[in-house]
């Protein structure tokens, strides 16, 4: 449970989400509900509710609220929907993704963090989170196609493999750019073979890397 001390700087968080486009109101109150300090390590807790990105093991990060938050209203999900996600990281943004959608289906390439992340959602009994350790950019083509993707690392470009697993009308959000600058999230939705790109926002995530860590 949250402590007292933690409520107001979470309070402060989500007021700093509605100010920075968070409207969806069923996104808002995932944000509340999901406790974020469980999927930091007991070193930083107390940064858990600042909007800021941390570190995970594996030298990688949790995203930035405001990002998991935007991503999470772009990806425009509801209940019946199947989800992939690239880079499970801390399992943070997957949480949040499984309390708004039937299933999620998540891929990490750093083995630790896979399993870390698996033992989490044991812990917090979910049923909806599936976890693979292997490399993302090569999809999950068994559960193939999804009405949603999404990708927590930054694409050098979009990432084909994912684009053929994505449904009729599905939706994937992406961040496209450098290694660590210039890097702009984008919305890329599937009609009739046809891929229609949107520009969202500026963003900085950990690259997005071929192959898998067995560590
Ligand atoms: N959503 C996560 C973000 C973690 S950072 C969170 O909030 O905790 C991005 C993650 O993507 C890292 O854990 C990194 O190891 C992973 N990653 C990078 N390239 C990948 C790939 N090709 N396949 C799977 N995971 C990848």
């Amino acid at each position: 449970m949250i402590k007292k001390s933690e409520i107001k700087k979470k309070i402060n968080l989500i007021l700093e989400l509605q100010k920075n486009g968070v409207t969806n109101s069923k996104v808002l109150k995932v944000m509340e509900e999901v406790d974020r300090d469980l999927f930091v390590d007991d070193n930083l807790k107390q940064k858990s509710y600042e909007n800021i990105a941390l570190p995970i093991d594996c030298g990688q990060t949790i995203s930035q609220p405001l990002i998991v938050a935007l991503m999470t209203q772009y990806l425009d999900v509801d209940k019946s929907m199947r989800v992939l996600e690239i880079g499970t990281g801390s399992g943070y943004q997957t949480y949040i993704l499984s309390k708004l959608v039937r299933f999620i289906y998540s891929i990490e390439r750093y083995k630790s963090l896979s399993i870390k992340a698996y033992d989490l959602f044991k812990k917090l009994k979910v049923t909806n989170i599936f976890c693979k350790h292997n490399d993302g950019g090569l999809g999950w083509k068994e559960q193939a196609p999804f009405d949603r993707i999404i990708v927590t690392a930054c694409a050098q470009d979009i990432p084909g493999k994912l684009i053929d697993q994505l449904s009729e009308n599905g939706k994937m959000i992406v961040p496209i750019g450098d290694q660590y600058n210039d890097q702009l999230l984008k919305k890329i939705t599937k009609k009739k073979g046809e891929l229609i790109i949107n520009d969202l926002v500026n963003v900085r995530f950990v690259p997005l890397l071929e192959g898998k860590e067995s560590k």
